[in-house]
């Protein structure tokens, strides 16, 4: 039984994240996205919404399991008895922090394996932060994400509006 860890902030998914976890749950018995509830970052969502954002993104995918998690990766992996954890690579630009992540991770647990999955083309260059930046602005995210996550930014946005009024 393989059952993988795709860690990440996912604030919020973006259709770049959605393809590495189809294709990672295509891999795996069981892939558990997890959702990491960072106190020292300021995300524009809570971890419970980018929980429900990935819920509802994935629920036509049966071994897929949406969890948020705070402290070591590496922790949570062993909490939830998983041997791999799966990372996209979007860009050499990612290579030099991903390679020192999963080196560290090895080092504190040599039997968790990090397993990188390359972005595929169309979606190389999709960030969450791009999508904040554009959604900000007011242009259309449609092609970044999926039609309910794109309702969720609006719903956001207007909401960080009224409390700057
Ligand atoms: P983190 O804060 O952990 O970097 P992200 O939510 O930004 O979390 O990303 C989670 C994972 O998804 C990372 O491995 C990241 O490289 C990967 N990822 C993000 N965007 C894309 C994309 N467009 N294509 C492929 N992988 C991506």
């Amino acid at each position: 039984m393989i059952r993988a860890i795709y860690p990440g902030s996912f604030d919020p998914v973006t259709y770049g994240h959605l393809d590495i976890m189809k294709r990672a749950a295509a891999l795996v018995d069981e892939l558990i996205v997890g959702v990491l509830n960072n106190n020292a970052k300021t995300p524009l969502f809570s971890a419970e919404e980018r929980v429900r954002m990935l819920k509802d993104a994935m629920k036509d995918i049966e071994n897929v399991k949406v969890l948020p998690f705070e402290g070591l990766l590496i922790d949570f992996a062993k909490q939830m008895d998983a041997c791999m954890v799966i990372r996209g690579l979007r860009a050499i630009t990612d290579f030099e922090n991903e390679l020192k992540m999963a080196q560290t991770n090895h080092k504190l647990s040599p039997k968790v394996e990090t397993v990188f999955l390359t972005t595929s083309l169309e979606h190389a260059y999709l960030s969450s932060t791009v999508v904040k930046e554009v959604a900000c602005f007011g242009g259309d995210i449609s092609q970044f994400v999926p039609k309910s996550v794109e309702k969720m930014i609006q719903e956001k946005m207007m909401e960080k509006e009224s409390v700057h009024q």
